[in-house]
C-alpha cells in the first residue's frame, strides 16, 4: 500500500520532490538534533493524486490518523482535548520555495470548547483569544476564501474602540469580542459556521493547501520562474509553539549572511509576544537580533550556534525561522537562502575563504544571469517619487536622459537621451547606439529593442502600454501627464519602472573594473568577481572573442578579456557618408562609373581595418564581407516613391531620385531575409568582396610594415566560412573542404531553422507563444538545443570529420547567453563570440559548463 504520510524523523534534506524543501528540512533539522517541534509530512504524491482525481487517496485519511496518533502520544497532548488541547499548524511547502504563493494556517485544533483547556493550560487568557482569532482569519481566508479585509477591517474597528495603537492593546475580553465579530463575518461568507469539530479542521485544512497549488497567484509564480505546474505541494502538520505567550516570547527571521550584501554575521529580525507572520507583516516595529541578545541572552547564544551549526551543514546561507515560547527556543524553518547577486559572489568567495567549498564548488554557486545583472547601472531610489508607468524589464540598468522621439534626433543630440518609440526597427540603430536607453510601447522582451539593447548592454523598457506615444507631436502621454521632447526621464530596466526627471545612479563598481578604472580589491564584490572570473578561465575549455566593429569596441573587448574578434561586422563601414557610394556603385552604367565607386572605397575600407588590426595586435580578427541586401543602403521603396510622384505632379524632372526609383524597384524583394545577400551578393557582384578583401590584406601589410602582428581572418557570410541556413549545416562536410574555420552565426540559423523572421514574429505572436508556456524562452535568446542545436551537432561532426583541424565557433547573439553557452560547450565548439559586454558573462560561463 503506497506511503503517503512521513514522521520528520523519516525524511531528510534530499527528499524534496516528495516532501516539499520546507519538509525536507524540518526533517533534516530534526534529524541534526536541532529543537523543531515533531510532526509529520503528507507527501506531494498524496497532492498529485488529489490535483489529477479531485480526491484524496483513500488511505490518506486513515495514514495521517495513525502519524496524528504517534504525535499525539509525543505531546502528552490530544487533538480536541478540552483540558490540554494539541494545536497544530497546517503548512504548505512545494519542492521550489514558492514565497508567500500558497497558505499556511496556525492554532488548527481550536474549538469555543479547547479554548477553555488552552486558558487554563497556558494560564494566559489573553493569549488564548489572540489564537483563535488568528485561526478563524487564516481558516476563512484559506478554506473558504473569505475576503482578507473584512478580518483586516473588524481587526482595525476594535483597536480603535479600545484606543490601542496596535494588536497588543488589546486585552482578553477585547480578543473575546474580537473573536465573536470574527465567527460572524465568517459565517456570512463561507455560508455554514466556524467549524466546531478539531479533526474537521485539520482535514480540511490539508485539502486547501493542495488547491493552494493552482491558485492563479502560485500558478503566475511558477509560469515565471519556470516551474513545473504538475509538482504539486507537500503539506506539512506539525505541533504549534507560540511566539504571543507575553513579552518573554516571540518570534523572528534570520540569515546567516546577509541576503543582500553578502556581509558576514547573522542579520535578522525579531518581534516579541507574536505568532508567524507579525514578524514580516510589518504590524509593530521589529527589532533586531542583536536587541534579541539584550533581551534574551541566552536562546541569543543558543540561535547563534544553531546557524552556525545550520551553515556549515548546508555549506551555504540558510535562512531561517524561529520562535521562542516563554524563553525556549524552537526552529520552524531554514533552507539556503535566496540572495541578490552581489551577495551570491561575495558569499560564494567568503565560503571558500573559510574552507567551506572549493573554488569548482564557487563557480557552481554564481550564474552568468546573476553577472549580468551586476554589470548594469543601477538606481539610488531613496527619495524617488512613484513611477508614471511601468513596462517590460527588457535589458537592466538605469538610465537617464532627455526623452527625445525620433532615432536620428537622438543621434545628434549631444546630451544623454532616451529613445522613446512605439517600438523600433533596424533604422533605429543610429538612435539606439546613441542613446543611453530605450523605451517603447510596444513589444515584449524579444521585441526589437529589446534585442538590440541586450547585446548593445544599453538599459530597455519595452511595452509600456500605458504610454500614448505620439512621435510626431514628439511626445508621450500617462495618466494626464505629458512629456514633451527634451524633457527628462529616468528608465529602469531591472523593474521595468518609468519616471519623470532625473533619478541619481550609481554605475557598476563590476563594469569599472573590467574597464580597469578599479583594482579588484577595490571592494569584496570586486575582488570575489576577479576570482570566480578568474578561476573560470583557468577551467574553461571553450574560448571567448568578441563581436566589435568599431575601433572603441575592439579596445573594451580586449580589456573584457577577449582571445580576439570573431566577428567584425563590415556593414556600418557603408553607411553615414559613405552610403553616397554606394548608391552611385548600384547605380553605375558601366564599368568605369563602377570601379570609380570602388576605388573610393577602398581606402575608407583599409583604414577601418588598419585601426582595428592595430587594436588587437597579435589577436585574430574574423572580418565578415558584407551580408545584407544591397536595398537597405537605399532609401525606402515607399519614400522614393513618393518624392518622385510629388515631383511629376509639380512637372520637374525627378532626375537622380527617379533613377535610384528604378534600381530600388529592379532590386525589390517579396523576402529580403531569404534573397540576394551574403556570399549571393558576392556572386552576383564579386567587385565589393574582391575591394574589402583587398582592404583587409592591405591593412594587413601595412601593420606588418609598421611592425605589427595583425591576424586578419575572413568571412563569408550566410553559406561559407558562416553557416547560417540548415542546408549548410547539413552539407559541412563539403563546406569544410573549401572552409578553414566555422562561424556558426545563429541569429539568422535560428530564424531560418524554424522558418520565422524574427522582427515579424517577436511583434506578432511571440509575446503569446511564451504566455502559453510553448517557449520558455525565444529560441533567439537562448538557443533551441533540440533542433537549431541537432543542425549544430551535425555541422560540428562532418565538418570535423572532413578537415580534423578545422576551428569551430559560433558568433550570433547566443554566444553570450548563458544557458547556451553551456550548450556550445558541450557541442564541442571551439569559441564563442559575443558583444563586449558580455565576454566576462560567457568566460564565467565557458567554466561553469566545466564543473556543472
Ligand atoms: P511561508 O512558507 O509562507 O513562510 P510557513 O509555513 O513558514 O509559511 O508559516 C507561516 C508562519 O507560521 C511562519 O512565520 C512560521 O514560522 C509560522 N509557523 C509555522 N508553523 C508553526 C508552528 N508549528 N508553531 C509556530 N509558528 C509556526
Ligand atoms: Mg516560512
Ligand atoms: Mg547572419
Amino acid at each position: 500500500m503506497p506511503s503517503y504520510v512521513y514522521d520528520f524523523v523519516e525524511g531528510n534534506k534530499d527528499l524534496k520532490d516528495l516532501l516539499g524543501g520546507k519538509g525536507a528540512n524540518l526533517c533534516e533539522m530534526t534529524r541534526l538534533g536541532l529543537p523543531v517541534p515533531p510532526g509529520f509530512i503528507v507527501s506531494t504524491d498524496a497532492c498529485r493524486v488529489y490535483l489529477s482525481t479531485g480526491a484524496e487517496p483513500p488511505e490518506l485519511g486513515r495514514q495521517i490518523a495513525e502519524h496524528l496518533h504517534l504525535l499525539e502520544g509525543r505531546m502528552g497532548q490530544q487533538l480536541g482535548d478540552r483540558d490540554d488541547p494539541l494545536l497544530l499548524s497546517v503548512r504548505s511547502g512545494a519542492k521550489f520555495s514558492m514565497p508567500g504563493m500558497m497558505e499556511t494556517i496556525l492554532n488548527v485544533g481550536l474549538t469555543d470548547t479547547t479554548i477553555a483547556g488552552l486558558i487554563r493550560h497556558s494560564g494566559d487568557e489573553r493569549f488564548a483569544w489572540d489564537a483563535y482569532r488568528r485561526l478563524i482569519h487564516m481558516f476563512g481566508k484559506t478554506v473558504y476564501g473569505v475576503p482578507d479585509e473584512l478580518f483586516e477591517h473588524a481587526l482595525d474597528v476594535a483597536k480603535r474602540a479600545a484606543g490601542a495603537s496596535n494588536d497588543l492593546g488589546l486585552s482578553a475580553g477585547q480578543l473575546h469580542e474580537l473573536v465573536d465579530e470574527y465567527k460572524k463575518i465568517f459565517a456570512a461568507h463561507a455560508g455554514r459556521d466556524f467549524p466546531q469539530a478539531p479533526h474537521e479542521q485539520l482535514q480540511l485544512a490539508v485539502r486547501s493547501v493542495f488547491d493552494s497549488w493552482n491558485s492563479e497567484r502560485a500558478t503566475v509564480y511558477r509560469r515565471q520562474e519556470r516551474i513545473p505546474a504538475d509538482l504539486g505541494t507537500a503539506v506539512t502538520v506539525m505541533a504549534m509553539v507560540f511566539g504571543n505567550l507575553g513579552a518573554n516570547s516571540g518570534t523572528g527571521v534570520a540569515f546567516t549572511r546577509d541576503p543582500a550584501t553578502g556581509a558576514r554575521g547573522i542579520y535578522g529580525d525579531y518581534l516579541a509576544n507574536a505568532q508567524g507572520e507579525d514578524v514580516v507583516a510589518g504590524i509593530r516595529n521589529t527589532l533586531s537580533l542583536q536587541e534579541l541578545e539584550q533581551l534574551d541572552p541566552r536562546s541569543f547564544g543558543q540561535l547563534n550556534r544553531i546557524m552556525d551549526r545550520l551553515e556549515h551543514h548546508y555549506r551555504d546561507l540558510c535562512d531561517i525561522e524561529f520562535t521562542i515560547e516563554r524563553g525556549k527556543l524552537w526552529m520552524l524553518q531554514t533552507r539556503v537562502g535566496k540572495r541578490t547577486a552581489a551577495a551570491a559572489f561575495i558569499i560564494a568567495s567568503q565560503l571558500v575563504d573559510e574552507g567551506v567549498i572549493d573554488l569548482d564548488e564557487a563557480l557552481r554557486r554564481v550564474s552568468g544571469e546573476q553577472l549580468v545583472r551586476l554589470m548594469f547601472p543601477a538606481f539610488d531610489l531613496s527619495h524617488a517619487d512613484p513611477p508614471i508607468a511601468t513596462g517590460i524589464p527588457a535589458s537592466p540598468g538605469a538610465a537617464v536622459g532627455r526623452a527625445i522621439f525620433e532615432a536620428h534626433r537622438a543621434a545628434a543630440e549631444s546630451g544623454p537621451t532616451i529613445l522613446v518609440r512605439r517600438e523600433t526597427n533596424p533604422d533605429d540603430m543610429p538612435g539606439i547606439v546613441a542613446a543611453q536607453g530605450i523605451l517603447t510601447s510596444r513589444g515584449g522582451k524579444t521585441s526589437h529593442a529589446a534585442v538590440v539593447a541586450r547585446g548593445l548592454g544599453k538599459t530597455c523598457v519595452c511595452g509600456a502600454e500605458a504610454l500614448d506615444v505620439d512621435v510626431d507631436a514628439r511626445q508621450f502621454t500617462v495618466d494626464g501627464v505629458t512629456v514633451r521632447e527634451g524633457d527628462v526621464i529616468s528608465i529602469d530596466g531591472t523593474t521595468g519602472n518609468v519616471y519623470v526627471g532625473e533619478l541619481p545612479v550609481r554605475p557598476s563598481p563590476v563594469v569599472r573594473y573590467f574597464e580597469g578604472e578599479l583594482s579588484p580589491l577595490a571592494d569584496p564584490l570586486v575582488a570575489a568577481v576577479d576570482r570566480l572570473v578568474g578561476h573560470a578561465d583557468a577551467k574553461r575549455r571553450l574560448g571567448v572573442m568578441a563581436n566589435a566593429d568599431t575601433p572603441d569596441d575592439a579596445r573594451r573587448a580586449r580589456r573584457f578579456g577577449a582571445a580576439g574578434i570573431g566577428l567584425c561586422r563590415t556593414e556600418h563601414m557603408f553607411l553615414g557618408e559613405r552610403r553616397m557610394l554606394i548608391e552611385r556603385l548600384i547605380l553605375a552604367t558601366d564599368e568605369q562609373a563602377r570601379q570609380a565607386a570602388l576605388d573610393e572605397l577602398l581606402p575608407l575600407q583599409r583604414n577601418d581595418f588598419i585601426e582595428i588590426f592595430r587594436e588587437l595586435d597579435g589577436l585574430p580578427v574574423v572580418v565578415r564581407l558584407i551580408d545584407p541586401p544591397l536595398h537597405e543602403f537605399l532609401p525606402a521603396l515607399a519614400d522614393l516613391t513618393a518624392t518622385v510622384a510629388a515631383a511629376q505632379a509639380r512637372g520637374e524632372d525627378p532626375g537622380r531620385d527617379g533613377e535610384l526609383l528604378v534600381a530600388v524597384r529592379r532590386m525589390h524583394e517579396q523576402n529580403p531575409m531569404l534573397g540576394l545577400r551574403g556570399v549571393r551578393l558576392g556572386l552576383v557582384i564579386p567587385e565589393l568582396f574582391a575591394m574589402q578583401v583587398r582592404a583587409v590584406a592591405q591593412a594587413a601589410a601595412v601593420r606588418v610594415a609598421a611592425g605589427g602582428n595583425p591576424r586578419p581572418e575572413i568571412m563569408v557570410p550566410l553559406v561559407g566560412t558562416m553557416i547560417e541556413v540548415p542546408r549548410a549545416a547539413l552539407t559541412a562536410a563539403e563546406i569544410a573542404t573549401a572552409a578553414d574555420f566555422f562561424s556558426f552565426g545563429t541569429n539568422d540559423l535560428t530564424q531560418m531553422g524554424w522558418g520565422f523572421s524574427r522582427d515579424d514574429v517577436e511583434a506578432a505572436f511571440f509575446p503569446r507563444y511564451l504566455q502559453l508556456g510553448i517557449f520558455g524562452a525565444s529560441p533567439f535568446e537562448t538557443i533551441d538545443r533540440t533542433g537549431i542545436g541537432r543542425l549544430i551537432r551535425i555541422a560540428v561532426a562532418e565538418g570535423r570529420a572532413a578537415r580534423p583541424e578545422l576551428v569551430v565557433g559560433v558568433c550570433g547573439e547566443h554566444g553570450g547567453d548563458p544557458e547556451s553557452v553551456r550548450f556550445f560547450h558541450e557541442a564541442g565548439l571551439d569559441y564563442v563570440s559575443c558583444s563586449p559586454y558580455r565576454v566576462p558573462v560567457a568566460r564565467l560561463e565557458a567554466g561553469r559548463a566545466t564543473v556543472l
